[in-house]
């Protein structure tokens, strides 16, 4: 143990006089020790073969599904996620165990014809060793998930570094995965930016989400030390409305997308830009819709906007709206947790701070638009490129944000929420740095490509 060390407490947000967890943090030495730990177990993990990986994996997902209620009642507790949103991601989970249990069996390469014309050719796909995941709170299962089940199905050891915030469901999500996995293979080290520092200074790939100040530290450290990483970070999501969409229907999708778990999703919208004779109708939708989101206790299962991470992230939401004319919220809920009222605030000043960082909470700045290529404009006036939805009843329309809008998702009449795990997941410009997560983008990720010559004698190669 050095002296790096610190306490960590991870308090309970709707209740913040529950501590949920509080232990002092391993420090910079034990990011180093356990990343050298895993690499002794790596390469027994890797030969002892494609069945008892896929029977490993296949084994986290099923005890995922059988402590399904404890689990998602911890995040509750934990992180302050609603209910139904903590079942739902649980589920998620657990599918994504499920999907990456078969990837061991999948083709690791191809055979080609050499060029001479004797002999054999073989590309093959070899994991990097340990790689190091540093995780956000805000989806305390699912990402830890999404990173490490396509790196343990291709043969690498994992050292996880989860989010502090977010330390009990690492650890509830690392005895899982333990109980599956040979000892060393996955390993835990809680702890904050100084152990997430000194992994990303000892793994062999390494996998990062959370904003993107600390992405882009995490990325430019990796490529110093030349090993390949991934940083999914921040967002500042437009909602494109035409006049020509179904605006109740628009209006439901987008209240949900900048309120649900209190707008603390990369995927928020936090942005609505209403095209032309959308506004007066949306305006009017929107502020009804706002009004309708149930805020209050994570636990019950209604409720759809619970209370911010921190009591300093309820600030800083609260912050963002001063000065500006409200059409909804703009309160704090006279309650024990860190609350905010969903918020949809109009004529935004251009360069106010809500139009060009992440708040990461429960408000957005309605925007008028004179037609849909001043839309897109809007839309990719920002540094970030995560996702944008786009609300409208015309083919057309949909055809020319998905040619012109700058943002790694386009979802078309779908909230701006919500991701699908088997196809790749990431953004553009601040959004995302390196190649995407998930899907078979993930597998090919955590491994590198060898080429193999297999020449029979007297060839020439
Ligand atoms: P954060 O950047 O504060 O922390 C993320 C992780 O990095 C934590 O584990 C933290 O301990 C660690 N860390 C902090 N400093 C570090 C350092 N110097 N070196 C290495 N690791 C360090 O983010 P957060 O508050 O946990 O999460 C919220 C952010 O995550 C938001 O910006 C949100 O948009 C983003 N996010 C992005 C995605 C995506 O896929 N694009 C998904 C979820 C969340």
């Amino acid at each position: 143990m050095t002296t790096d060390t610190t306490t960590l407490v991870s308090r309970n947000p709707a209740d913040p006089d529950d501590i949920v967890v509080s232990l002092r943090t391993p420090g910079a030495f034990a990011a180093a020790d356990a990343v050298e730990r895993a690499r002794t177990a790596q390469p027994g993990w890797l030969r002892g073969g494609a069945a008892a990986r896929a029977a490993a994996l296949g084994a986290v997902a099923t005890a995922l599904e059988a402590e399904a209620e404890e689990l998602a009642a911890l995040a509750v507790r934990e992180v302050g996620k609603p209910l139904t949103e903590a079942r739902a991601e649980i589920a998620r989970a657990a599918a994504i165990w499920h999907y990456y249990a078969q990837a061991p069996y999948e083709p690791t390469g191809a055979v080609h014809e050499t060029a001479a014309g004797a002999g054999l050719l073989l590309s093959r796909r070899r994991p990097y060793g340990v790689a190091g995941l540093v995780t956000p709170w805000n989806f305390p299962f699912a990402i830890p998930s999404w990173k490490a089940a396509p790196a343990l199905a291709v043969g690498n050891a994992v050292v996880l570094k989860p989010a502090p915030e977010a330390t009990a469901c690492a650890q509830r999500l690392a005895e899982i995965i333990g109980r599956a996995l040979p000892e060393r293979v996955f390993t835990l080290l809680p702890g904050g930016a100084t152990e997430g520092d000194a992994l990303v200074s000892a793994a062999d790939v390494v996998s990062f989400t959370g904003s993107t100040p600390v992405g882009r530290a995490v990325a430019r450290a990796a490529t110093a030390r030349g090993i390949p990483a991934q940083a999914e970070m921040g967002g500042l999501n437009a909602a494109i409305v035409l006049p020509d969409a179904d605006i109740g229907r628009a209006a439901a999708h987008i209240a949900a997308a900048v309120a649900g778990f209190a707008g603390q999703k990369c995927t928020a919208t936090s942005r609505i830009v209403a095209v032309g004779a959308a506004l007066e109708p949306l305006r009017e939708a929107l502020a009804e819709a706002f009004r309708a989101i149930r805020v209050g206790n994570p636990a019950d299962p209604a409720t759809v906007c619970g209370p911010l991470v921190h009591e300093s992230a309820r600030d800083r939401v609260a912050d963002a709206w001063q000065g500006l004319s409200a059409l909804a919220g703009a309160t704090v809920p006279d309650a024990p947790g860190w609350y905010a009222a969903p918020t949809l605030v109009e004529k935004v000043p251009p360069g106010h701070r809500l139009l060009n960082e992440e708040v990461f909470g429960p408000v957005a700045a309605l925007l008028p638009a004179d037609d849909l290529a001043h839309a897109v404009r809007i839309t990719n006036s920002v540094p970030y490129g995560l996702v944008t939805s786009v609300h409208t009843g015309s083919l057309d329309a949909a055809l020319y944000g998905l040619d012109l809008l700058d943002t790694g998702m386009i979802r078309v009449n779908a909230p701006s929420t919500g991701v699908d795990f088997h196809l790749p997941f990431g953004g553009s410009k601040q959004s995302g740095h390196g190649p995407k997560e998930q899907g078979r983008a993930a597998l090919e990720f955590y491994t590198s490509s060898r080429t193999y010559t297999l020449a029979p004698e007297g060839a020439t190669t």
